[in-house]
């Protein structure tokens, strides 16, 4: 089967390897899609990381259950998943353990059911702490950020301010109902935060970026004994913080990742139930397909992000 493998920055090799069998308790899931995720790009664009062996990546995948291992009993042979998985899911083949693999009902489409980043929004808006009633500013409108925010709906926010520069996240923040959307490239994002909120700040700020203006406009944009959630992803060097700032306004915050597979896939669950009950919408975040012999061209786009880029996803 086919197989991508990345060796070093912008270097990633689709190979020819032998097809996984299932071990006892997996499921061999023939893969659909797999969305390319910017954690990914750490990697993909690091000039010091060389390797001879070939790392397999892609962990956001949804396909069809192929095979079962000895005693595996829970899926049947052509069921519908998504998956959480570390094994690679830039191929063709992947086999999980079957209690990482998540239903999905026969109408809900492979490219929409990425289920790790839906479930990492899906607990990275459980994490928040969002109350009812609470006004949200969420920094940075990508992909994720366009999860979150509906997730930060579903909590019961009672307003949503969204930050970005690029327009296309301007867009996509006001076609998933942000109430008021400010526009970074034009305006200070934190001070019109203040503005908004008689001066006092949002209750909860929830960094979508993983960049450093990011956490410094939401660490002037959350009132006292606010909320600060850092969503994004940080790669690439140490941030530097205003701990005073933090200490004055006695903030909270939170990193809202998750590490262990089972904390992922009760996110998944969630995420997909949500989805399939038309409570999350995922189709407007996807903005670019591309085939898996082209997975070098789509890690060039999404490092450069073209106007209109959101996502992108290979598909099978
Ligand atoms: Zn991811």
């Amino acid at each position: 089967m086919k197989a991508a493998a990345i060796y070093g920055p912008g270097d990633v090799r689709v190979l020819d390897i032998d097809r996984p069998a299932p071990e006892p308790g997996e499921v061999l899931v023939e893969v659909k899609a797999c969305g390319l995720c910017s954690s990914e790009l750490g990697m993909w664009a690091d000039p010091a990381f060389k390797t001879e062996e070939p790392i397999f990546f892609g962990h956001e995948v949804s396909g069809v259950v192929a095979e079962l291992g000895e005693g595996a009993s829970r899926f049947a042979v052509g069921d519908r998943v998504t998956i959480f998985t570390d094994r690679g899911g830039y191929a063709e083949y992947v086999a999980v353990p079957e209690a990482w693999a998540v239903r999905l009902d026969a109408g809900t489409p492979f490219d929409w059911a990425l289920g790790e980043p839906i479930g990492c929004a899906m607990n990275g808006a459980a994490r928040s702490g969002i109350e009812v009633g609470d006004t949200v500013a969420l920094i940075g409108v990508g992909f994720m950020g366009g999860l979150i925010l509906q997730g930060a709906r579903l909590k019961g926010a009672s307003r949503i301010i969204a930050v970005d520069a690029r327009p296309e996240s301007l867009a996509l923040a006001r076609a998933l109902g942000a109430d008021v959307v400010v526009d970074a490239s034009k305006e200070d994002a934190a001070r019109r935060i203040l503005e908004l909120t008689g001066g006092e700040g949002a209750d909860v700020v929830i960094e979508a970026t993983g960049k450093q203006g990011a956490l410094d406009a939401a660490t002037d944009a959350a009132r006292i004994r606010g909320r600060l959630i850092i969503f994004g992803y940080h790669q690439g060097g140490k941030r530097t913080i205003d701990v005073q700032a933090w200490n004055w306004k006695g903030l909270d915050v939170v990193n809202a990742h998750e590490r262990d597979p089972q904390a992922y896939l009760k996110g998944i669950r969630t995420g997909i139930k949500l989805l399939e009950a038309s409570q999350l919408t995922v189709a407007p975040l996807l903005s670019h397909y591309f085939e898996l012999k082209d997975i070098n061209a789509a890690f060039r786009t999404a490092a450069s992000k073209p106007d209109g880029f959101l996502k992108a996803v290979v598909t099978f």
